[in-house]
């Protein structure tokens, strides 16, 4: 491979081989044959050095004051800004998705630096008041230590900027190891915080296998704080690993998430959102609209309707402005859709479009799957089990309470929506539905940087990324009480005289 560009760690500011000088390849999902480049497979010993140099700097960032924190992130976002075409094409063809969602997802970061650059000069604590005279109460947002985070493929960057610019603006030092699909992109955002003046050690990038580098890397002891973005299982595999030493950790994981469409919705505003949200990076997001929950009154038409517009989609090179999805990640991704298609097709669903994986010469060296529709029950397992992939099933429904109950089985709660013009229905779906996101006459994705993103059931663990929420995974509260009455005066004891109605 000598003419495949090779890429390194980002380890204390220096860009540095594998110990081993092992590498690996990554390759464009769209078309087999294009070499990104290779880059550090990393292994123990590598994420040691990380957490050496985050541990060291961490004895300096956590003093620096918050507001000077908060500008460097405001840096960020002014240089990711002037880097958006640059890193969102670098990332199409690291990943897939088209130039339109990767520019979304590189504004993801921007809106997250200056959210979190703003916060510099905001970290808000509660100051109160004693119960007792001449003493002072106040509580602080705290640094917590160093923090590991282990991020999936599908927002590449938005994912690692989320909790970073949370966890830095809080004072912490960061290692990252991105998914083995996307590290190119990891590293242009290392590369955005570097210019924008962090100092060396703050964040540091250590790439390769999950198993081979993020497990050791979440098990170091020096350790504090594991976020975790991915499937179920592997966040399982984390939240055991990480228990004996209580740290923290912070899962976000799977998603089945429904559109319920009523028989009063807009259904061509329904259709638009169902396609949206079920096609939108290929169906590859936690928040994918893979479950219609369609009112039978309107099931005929929506599916009718549904169905032709899936079959016109255009699918290839998301690198093409014209194209409208692209592939799966990888060939794997790409047989376990097909074999969710094989699945679905056994169980008795309805395939009423897509279905097959294309062959054409443009997407012959592709990872490209039909967008692929089904009427399924809703205990068939495409309209139960996360695909990750183009493929959402439709399941008919008689009322607003039948839908609730379909959509609240699921053992995941991410993202969920509703299709009506009657304020009531959408009220009673907004206070039922089992989600940590819920939209009105919207599909199931589109999240905003300054609201909380997250999940409960086997989606999360309680926390929150994005919005204010997620500075709470990045600071420990410290209560402060300061009593200057020359005197010990003891709470809930010494209550003044007066002050009391027994006394
Ligand atoms: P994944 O297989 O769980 O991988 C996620 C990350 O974990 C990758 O960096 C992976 O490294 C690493 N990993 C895998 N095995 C590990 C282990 N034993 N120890 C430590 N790290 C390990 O997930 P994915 O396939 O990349 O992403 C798809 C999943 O992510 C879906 O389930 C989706 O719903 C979920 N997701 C959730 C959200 C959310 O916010 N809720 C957002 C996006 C995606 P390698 O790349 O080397 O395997
Ligand atoms: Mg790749």
């Amino acid at each position: 491979m000598p003419d495949a560009p090779r890429h390194r760690n980002f380890i204390n500011g220096e860009y540095v081989d594998a110990r081993s000088s092992r590498v690996f390849e990554n390759r464009n999902p769209a078309d087999a044959n294009d070499l990104i480049g290779v880059f550090a497979d990393s292994a123990e010993e590598d994420a040691r050095a990380a957490v050496d140099a985050a541990a060291s700097a961490y004895k300096t960032w956590r003093l620096v004051p918050a507001p000077q924190r908060g500008e460097i992130l405001y840096r960020l976002g002014e240089i990711l800004r002037d880097r958006k075409e640059e890193y969102s094409r670098a990332m199409t063809r690291e990943m897939g998705k088209v130039l339109k969602e990767t520019r979304g997802d590189v504004q993801e970061a921007i809106d997250m630096a200056f959210l979190m650059g703003g916060e510099g000069r905001r970290l808000h604590g509660q100051t109160t008041h004693s119960e007792l005279p001449d003493k002072f109460a106040m509580s602080v947002r705290s640094p917590i230590g160093i923090c590991a985070f282990i991020t999936p493929w599908n927002f590449p960057m938005a994912i690692p900027a989320w909790k970073t610019t949370a966890a830095l603006v809080c004072g912490n030092t960061v290692v990252l190891k991105p998914a083995t699909d996307t590290p190119l992109s990891s590293l242009h955002f290392a590369e955005a915080l570097r210019d924008a003046g962090l100092p060396k050690g703050v964040f540091n990038v250590v790439t390769g296998s999950g198993s081979r580098v993020g497990m050791p890397l979440l098990r170091d002891p020096r350790v504090k704080v594991v976020s975790f973005t991915g499937s179920t299982s592997v966040g399982r595999t984390i939240n055991e690993a990480c228990a004996p030493d209580f740290k923290h950790v912070h899962l976000e994981m799977g998603g089945k998430n429904p559109i319920i469409v009523m028989d009063d919705a807009n259904l061509e505003l329904a259709v638009d959102g169902a396609i949206w949200g079920a096609f939108g990076t290929s169906g590859q997001r936690c928040t994918a609209s893979s479950r219609l929950l369609v009112h039978r009154n309107v099931l005929a038409r929506f599916t009718e309707m549904l169905a032709e517009r899936a079959r016109a989609l255009r699918v290839g090179n998301g690198l093409d402005e014209s194209i409208e999805m692209g592939p799966s990640i990888n060939q794997s991704q790409m047989e376990t859709v097909l074999e969710y298609i094989e699945i679905g097709k056994a169980e008795g669903a309805k395939l009423v479009a897509g279905g097959s994986r294309l062959t054409s010469p443009a997407h012959a060296n592709g990872w490209f799957v039909e967008p692929t529709v089904f009427v399924a029950e809703r205990t068939h397992r495409v309209a139960t089990e996360e695909i990750f992939g183009p493929v959402t099933a439709i399941v008919p429904i008689g009322s607003l309470q039948e839908a609730i109950e379909v959509a609240n089985e699921s053992p995941y709660g991410l993202s969920s929506a509703i299709f009506t013009q009657d304020v009531n229905k959408a009220f009673v779906a907004m206070r039922d539905l089992e989600a940590g996101i819920f939209y009105v006459n919207l599909p199931t994705i589109g999240a905003e940087t300054h609201l909380p993103f997250g999940g409960c059931k086997q989606t999360g663990n309680g926390h929150r990324e994005a919005g204010l929420a997620a500075l709470d995974v990045f600071s420990e509260w410290k209560s402060v009480y300061v009593d200057y009455s020359g005197k010990i005066q003891k709470a809930q004891i010494d209550v003044p005289a007066g002050a009391s109605p027994s006394a």
